[in-house]
């Protein structure tokens, strides 16, 4: 059995995230949306809030599961008998980075592969942080996150 892990800060998830999952959801027996708790990252919406945002929005999802995890990657992927790690590519400007950490994480255990997966067009452009701006500055992200995620946002900067 192929179980795949994506893993993330979703902070919060957007509908860039669910093509990834939605496509990754066909291809692998079981896809693990594992979220990490990145402090250093100081996410607008806690660990909890953003696992369950995640579980919300892709319920109608049979073999995904969400989970938050604070260790190291490689360790988690293991602990949950993954063996291919899932990452998402927008543009080329992605690229780099993705590159160096599939790189780091294949020294790390060269038995977990990473692979890539790329969204439809029109979710090329969007990135949880933009989201995160525009509801900050009252914008309308409807376009761009599931409506349970659009009410956190707006409960997030005080509109509820
Ligand atoms: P991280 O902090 O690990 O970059 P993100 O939640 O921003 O966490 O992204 C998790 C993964 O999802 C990354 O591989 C990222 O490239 C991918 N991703 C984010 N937004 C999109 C999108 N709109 N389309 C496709 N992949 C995306």
């Amino acid at each position: 059995m192929n179980t795949v892990i994506y893993p993330g800060t979703f902070d919060p998830i957007t509908n860039g995230h669910t093509d990834i999952v939605e496509r990754a959801a066909v291809l692998f027996d079981k896809v693990i949306v594992a979220i990490a708790a990145s402090p250093g990252k100081r996410p607008g919406f806690d660990l909890a809030q953003r696992v369950a945002l995640a579980k919300t929005v892709l319920g109608h999802l049979s073999n995904v599961e969400v989970c938050g995890f604070s260790s190291l990657l490689i360790e988690f992927a293991r602990k949950c008998g993954a063996n291919i790690i899932l990452r998402g590519l927008r543009a080329v400007s992605d690229f780099e980075y993705e590159f160096q950490l599939a790189g780091m994480n294949r020294c790390l255990d060269a038995d977990i592969e990473t692979v890539f997966l790329t969204p439809s067009m029109e979710n090329t452009y969007l990135s949880s942080s933009l989201v995160r701006e525009i509801a900050a500055l009252h914008g309308d992200v409807s376009a761009f996150v599931h409506p349970e995620v659009a009410s956190a946002l707006s409960a997030l900067n005080g509109q509820q």
